[in-house]
Formats: structure tokens, sequence, C-alpha cells
């Protein structure tokens, strides 16, 4: 099998959701009425992240306490194997992530995987404040998502390839509807339960290799 590899970045690559975390940390929670109208489904995702950001952007953080912030997050265990693992079998990896590439960036780079290729919302930062562009946003497919995973499988998957997607969010859902297999934990673990949608749950890429052996057998 020709796999095509589709992964979610916060809370999957790393071990939290960065992006949650940088505004709960640096904007004080006065950005989680906007997250839990996101979750509720009242507000859209472009929405939710623009409403975090101009929050924000009313005291904007320090920039070494921001560099500091995103030196300190951790990686999910077994991730630099599974990199490994795909290069190893010619599968690619593509990152798609509702998050921003500010943080994105550094932390693939500190981790060894800078040469990944990604799909994030892009920022400008002028004067320590995030100007999101939303340069993948497009409301004729999908009005839900900021950056549609669903979207973009569709557009990235080559002919014969078999696309496996991984992730953790409510953001991850039409990423893992358009997905031909699904690696959830967490918030995507629950709604595809509620969906009676099939996954493989996982905890570690060490989990993910394990599988992926087995298909193969
Ligand atoms: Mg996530
Ligand atoms: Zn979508």
């Amino acid at each position: 099998m020709k796999y095509h590899v589709f992964l979610d970045f916060d809370g999957t690559i790393t071990t939290v959701d960065v992006g949650y975390t940088f505004f709960k940390v640096f904007a004080q929670g006065r950005a989680e009425e906007i997250v839990r109208r996101y979750r509720e489904g009242a507000i859209n995702a472009v929405e939710c992240l623009q409403g975090e950001c101009d929050i924000y952007n009313e005291y904007p953080a320090p920039a070494a306490q921001v560099r500091e912030f995103i030196k300190s997050q951790k990686i999910t265990v077994g991730f630099n194997e599974f990199v490994l693992y795909c290069e190893t079998n010619g599968y690619p990896i593509t990152i798609l992530s509702a998050g921003f590439d500010f943080y994105i960036k550094p932390i693939l780079e500190k981790s060894g995987s800078g040469n990944l290729e990604y799909y994030a919302n892009a920022t400008i930062i002028k004067n320590g404040r995030i100007y999101p562009e939303f340069t993948h946003y497009n409301p004729e497919l999908c009005q839900r998502c900021s950056n549609c995973k669903g979207v973009k499988i569709k557009q990235l998957k080559k002919p014969g390839e078999v696309s496996v997607f991984i992730g953790d969010g409510h953001s991850d859902y039409h990423g893992a509807r358009a997905a031909d297999i699904v690696f959830a934990k967490s918030f995507l673990a629950d709604d595809l339960r509620k969906a009676n949608v099939d996954f493989y749950y996982f905890d570690t890429f060490h989990d993910i290799i394990a599988e992926m052996e087995r298909f193969n057998r």
C-alpha cells in the first residue's frame, strides 16, 4: 500500500494544544469564552482564531516570553521514529493544522522535522501583535474550518494513495471523514464515536507504527 499520512499538529505532534494553551496563558483566560462558542458550533474557526488574536493583541506578551513558551513545548512520544518509519517506507507526510505557523515552524525545526510539508494559518507578527491571514480559508468549500483538512486531503491525495489521517481535535473532524484510515484520540475520538465512524485509537506514535505494520502483514 502507498500510504499518504495527513497529520494534525496541536495535541497530536505536540503533547498539548499549543495554540489553545498559548492564548490561555498569554490572554489570561480572556479568550476562553470564544473557544467555548467555537466548540459549541456558534462561531466558525476563523471567527474563533481572529477573536483570540484580537484579545491577545490588546496586551501582547514580551517576545522573550513567547520564544520561551514555544521552546518549552514537548513532542509526542515516538514522533521522530514515526517520521523515519514513513520516510523509510516512502509514505509522504503532510501536516494539516488549524493552528498558526508562528509556533509550528520553530517547534518542527527544533524537533528535527523542519523539512516536513505543512499547511497552517499564516500570521504576520508586528510589534508583538499577531495578525492572522487565513490564506486557506475557502467558505465555498467549507464554512466551518479555517484550513479545512477534508478539503486539503481531497486536493493533496494522489491517485493510488491510501490516506491516513491522525488527529485529536474538533477541527480534525472533516479530515477524519475524508480519509481512508483514521487514528484518533481525545475530542476527535469522542466526535467519531458519536457519529459511529470507525477509527484506531492511539496514544503515542509507537501505537500508530505498530498498527500500520499490521496493515502490511
Ligand atoms: Mg489537534
Ligand atoms: Zn471543514
